[in-house]
Parts: structure tokens; C-alpha cells; sequence
């Protein structure tokens, strides 16, 4: 039986209490809403009201995790210190936020299945009863609300994927709903997500679809106390007036979330001006104190003020979802805000490399970063980026995926390994200069299977990644199978690309740079998972910093 902390039984009402309040954020009319990050803005203004929060997200799909889904699918998949696969979300739980996040943050319907399969395949767990979705899904969905709520939690927000009328999260509603009842309404708040679309044709704007969503949720018992609305223009105070009424919230509780022209990081900001926080605190009886957000008002006006601008190429083979590379690009965004720049991202197709030749796809650029990915498309274009990078001493960030292409680079121009090649691609190469990690070759199950979360590295003294960190020994977080192979390691360093991370046993290579090249780094790790708007990541920070003189010394030629 799993544990159930902080959980008494309310002796005569026969109700149960946690010492936590919770929130729960669903979103109706239409998918894409930014549900992730209106989550990460509430807990972020209620820690900042000096209230210790958790976050976590339920995903109604089947996936056990989001690890084996192509990032065609859902976007990014984000990888936590502990190793767990996660929504992208999560991301921007850990960038706007301290929560403390874990496997337990992210919980899917298969994960839940999962679960309540092996408890029955056990035999004595369910007592001979049959197994049903209500109570023991939803039985198993509110034990995943109440592990969040330890006792050194205020509030427990979580964000229920999906929306409204889904299928798929009926169970996850029903299971919140049922949680009400169980810790009392009074300690709990749902917050419902809408948008309220301008009609041109009309020139106006219509609540028609939020009552419709808020409707729904009513059929299933969930009365929306807060709704949020998705706008593009202003909601003026009359229609906010009409969607209080037939929607059956308070007036102030119609908190409108206007498309930000500038950044995401307004988000919190105006969900501030528009009281939001005041109302959550009020309404759950929250002791909290004054805002505390100075800080992030200071890294807004510094992103809508920039001095500087510097032009990035993502090159990569998802670069069409926008959400594929979710962190890398908000990463570089942190380092542009760390050196008051404007990171303009060109998202270059790395197939588009081979066919139309690297100039005519990259010439201009300050900077050149390769993510991480999976699979044999698009290497080769990706190969001929980096050759281009390292030739015109254009800065180079090699990620992951990145890195293992720069290895094989290097190998083939100027160690002469002309069918140099990772196994991944070619299991019969003559020189797998990148081969499977030793504990993957009998690895047969995929999902969940890889060298994942936080491991320790060792920096070598005087590299550009000390310099970047300003330590030895750091630790960054991994999802990879493939790795640089020792045996050509020694050949590797000779021809000018030094391993300056190593694993702290010395066996796997983290980290490589090139010799003779202004900033030329890449990593097997994943450093955009580690990266806040507050504090960028310092490797991200000095690749935008390498790129940014580059371009400078660049103008400096041209005067
Ligand atoms: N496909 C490579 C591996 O498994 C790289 C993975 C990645 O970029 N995340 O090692």
C-alpha cells in the first residue's frame, strides 16, 4: 500500500486531512494554452509570498513516461537530478520556481495502470475484489496528491494535462474531484484555464467556449472557484461580468491572462496586477506574506531592454516543433538576459545542411549549437555544421547528441578516419568512434533504460569549462546510451580535441574542446536542464558570451 503522509483521519466526519492546501489547474476549449506555465507562475507568486510549494502534472496518456515518445509528440522530454523522463512542464516548474521535484512530479495514466496491475497480479492487495477505475484508479490518482503533501509543504498545486472533454482525463477529474471530499472543499481551489477568442469577422470577443468548458466541468462535480482567460486582446469588464455569471464564480475571480508580447517571464507579472495571488491566499485561507518579486520585475525590464544582439543557429532534425528543443532555447535566453542580449535563434534543419550546403544555411551566424537527439537522420548535416564551425572559428555548443557528432567530425577531418561513425548509425563501422556504453549492451527494454539523471564530472584545470564554472568538480544531469570510445580517445587528444570532463573513475568522456579555436566545447550531458532565468548556465552563459565578441570583433573588421 503505498504511504499516505500527513494523512489523519478526521475523527466523526469520517473525512481526511492534510496539513497542505491544494490547487488544481485544469484547462478547457483548447489544448496549448500555456497550462505548464500558469502552474509555474502560481507556485512561483505563492513562494514568493514566502509559501513552501510543491508541483507536480498528470498526463492522461498511456505512456508509463514520456520517454519513449518522439519529440513530434509532446515536445522535450525532461529529465529531473533522479533520472526521471518528464513533461516538458516540468521544465518550467524548475525554471520560475525551488519546488522540489522528483519521479513522483509526474505522474501519466500508464504509470497509474502500471501500478494498479502489479497490485492485482500480487493477488492479496485488492482482497478479491474486482479492480475498477472508480475507486481504485482514482484511488491510486489521490494517493499520488497526497505523497506531494509532507509535512513541510503549504501547498500542493497540480496541473492535470489534457483538456476538458478528453476521455483520457476523466478518471484524473473524477480522482480530484473526489479529493475535495476527502480533505474538505475549503482546502482545496481549481483553477480552470480558458480562452476567450477574438472573432475579426464580429470584432468582438466571445466567452461563449468558456462556459461551454466550465459547463463541463460542472457535469463531471467540479465547480471552478478561479478561471483563467487565454486572450489577445483586453476582456472588458462587462464581459468578464458575463462570464462571472453564467460560469458561476466570483467577478474578481475572472482573471485575465493576455498574450505577452515580449516574454513569458510577464506571465507571473500580470497574473500579479491582476490579483491573483491575493485571491488564491484569501481563498484558501493561506498565512502568507508580501510579495517578494522585485528581482523578476528587474529580469523583465532587462529582457524588454537589450543592448546587445547576437545571432544563434540551432541546428537539429525537430527543429519544426516548436517545443522539441524547449530548454536549449529558453536556456539561451537566460544567457542573452546574463549579458543584456538578444539571442535571435535561426533553427536551421540539419538535412536542409547537406542539401544546400552549410554557407548558404549558416553564413552570417555568431554562434552554432547542436542539441541532443536520437537516430541516423540528419547527421550528416550536422557533421558538416560542425566542420564549419571549427574551420571558421564560429563558436560551437555541441549537446548530447552534439557532442558524439563532434567527435565524429573531428575523427574523419583530422585524425583521416574517413568512415569514422557512431554505432547508433553504422553498426559496421571500421571506427566506432562512439559506441554503446558498456551496462547497454544487454539493455533490451527502452523505456527508462538509459544513463539518465545526475552524475559528477571532473573538470581539467585552465579548460573553458572551469573557466566556466569556476570549479572541478560539478555534476549535470544525462540521458544517452552512446558514448566516446576510449579506444580512440589517446588519437582523439594527439590531433587536438581534449576530453576536459571526465566521469570521476576516468572512463567516460563529458566533456571535449578543440584546441586552436576561440570557443569550441561540447558536452555529453545536458546542461539546458539546469539553466534559470535568474541564473544562467555558465556554460550556456559563455558560449552567448564567445558568440557576442565574435561578433563584435566581426563589425570591429567591417569599420
Ligand atoms: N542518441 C545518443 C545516445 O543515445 C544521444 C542522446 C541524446 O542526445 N540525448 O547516446
Amino acid at each position: 500500500m503505498p504511504s499516505r503522509p500527513k494523512v489523519q483521519q478526521d475523527a466523526g466526519s469520517g473525512s481526511k486531512k492534510t496539513m497542505a492546501k491544494h490547487i488544481f489547474v485544469t484547462g478547457g476549449v483548447v489544448s496549448s494554452l500555456g497550462k505548464g506555465l500558469t502552474s509555474a507562475s502560481v507556485g512561483m507568486l505563492l513562494e514568493r509570498r514566502g509559501l513552501r510549494i510543491r508541483l507536480q502534472k498528470f498526463d492522461p496518456y498511456i505512456n508509463v513516461d514520456p520517454g519513449t515518445m518522439s519529440p513530434y509528440q509532446h515536445g522535450e522530454v525532461y529529465v529531473l537530478d533522479d533520472g526521471a523522463e518528464t513533461d516538458l512542464d516540468l521544465g518550467h516548474y524548475e525554471r520560475f520556481t525551488n519546488s522540489l521535484l522528483n519521479r513522483d512530479s509526474n505522474t501519466t495514466t500508464g504509470k497509474i495502470y502500471l501500478s494498479v496491475i502489479q497490485k492485482e497480479r500480487e493477488g492479496s492487495y485488492y482482497d478479491g475484489n474486482t479492480v475498477q477505475v472508480i475507486p481504485h484508479v482514482t484511488d491510486e490518482i489521490k494517493d499520488m496528491v497526497y505523497r506531494l503533501a509532507t509535512d513541510d509543504v503549504d501547498v500542493v498545486i497540480t496541473e492535470i494535462g489534457g483538456t476538458i472533454g478528453d476521455i483520457e482525463s476523466l478518471p484524473f477529474l473524477e480522482a480530484i474531484r473526489q479529493f475535495a471530499l476527502e480533505v474538505g472543499r475549503e482546502n482545496c481551489l481549481y483553477i480552470h484555464l480558458t480562452l476567450v477568442p477574438y472573432l475579426k469577422a464580429a470584432g468582438e470577443l466571445k466567452t461563449k467556449p468558456t462556459q461551454h468548458s466550465v459547463g463541463q466541468m460542472r457535469q463531471i462535480g467540479i465547480q471552478p472557484d478561479i478561471l483563467i482567460c487565454r486572450t489577445e486582446h483586453p476582456i472588458p469588464q462587462h464581459e468578464k461580468d458575463k462570464i462571472a455569471l453564467f460560469c458561476n464564480v466570483e467577478k474578481k475571480a475572472v482573471i485575465e491572462e493576455r498574450d505577452k508580447e515580449f516574454t513569458i517571464y510577464e506571465v507571473p507579472l500580470s497574473l500579479v496586477n491582476n490579483g491573483l495571488d491575493d485571491l488564491i491566499v484569501k481563498r484558501l485561507g493561506l498565512k502568507a506574506g508580501p510579495l517578494d518579486i522585485a528581482d523578476w520585475r528587474a529580469l523583465v525590464d532587462r529582457v524588454k531592454q537589450p543592448k546587445h544582439e547576437v545571432t544563434i543557429a540551432v541546428v537539429g532534425k525537430y527543429i519544426k516543433h516548436r517545443d522539441a528543443y524547449k530548454s536549449v532555447y529558453e536556456s539561451l535566453d537566460h544567457a542573452g538576459i546574463s549579458h543584456r542580449a538578444r539571442v535571435l535563434v535561426r533553427r536551421v534543419e540539419s538535412e536542409d545542411i547537406s542539401s544546400q550546403g552549410a554557407e548558404a544555411l549558416l553564413g552570417g551566424v555568431d554562434g552554432i549549437l547542436i542539441p541532443g537527439g536520437f537516430g541516423m537522420r540528419g547527421i550528416e548535416g550536422k557533421i558538416e555544421a560542425i566542420r564549419y564551425a571549427r574551420k571558421q572559428n564560429i563558436p560551437f555548443f555541441g549537446i548530447c547528441l552534439g557532442m558524439q557528432c563532434a567527435v565524429i567530425e573531428f575523427a574523419r577531418d583530422e585524425i583521416g578516419l574517413v568512415d569514422a561513425n557512431s554505432t547508433e548509425f553504422d553498426q559496421d563501422t571500421q571506427h566506432p568512434v562512439i559506441s554503446l556504453m558498456a551496462d547497454q549492451h544487454e539493455v533490451n527494454e527502452r523505456g527508462g533504460t538509459m544513463r539518465l539523471g545526475l552524475w559528477p564530472c571532473q573538470l581539467q584545470e585552465g579548460s573553458l569549462a572551469h573557466k566556466a564554472y569556476g570549479k572541478l568538480d560539478i555534476q549535470e544531469r544525462h540521458r544517452h546510451r552512446y558514448e566516446v570510445n576510449n579506444d580512440y580517445r589517446e588519437r582523439l587528444i594527439q590531433a587536438g580535441l581534449t576530453p576536459t570532463g571526465v566521469s570521476p573513475d576516468g572512463t567516460l568522456v563529458e566533456i571535449v574542446e578543440c584546441k586552436d579555436h576561440p570557443w569550441f566545447l561540447a558536452v555529453q550531458f545536458h546542461p539546458e536542464f539546469l539553466s534559470k532565468p535568474t541564473k544562467s548556465h555558465p556554460l550556456f552563459r559563455d558560449f552567448i558570451g564567445a558568440s557576442l565578441a565574435r561578433r563584435q570583433s566581426k563589425r570591429a573588421e567591417h569599420v
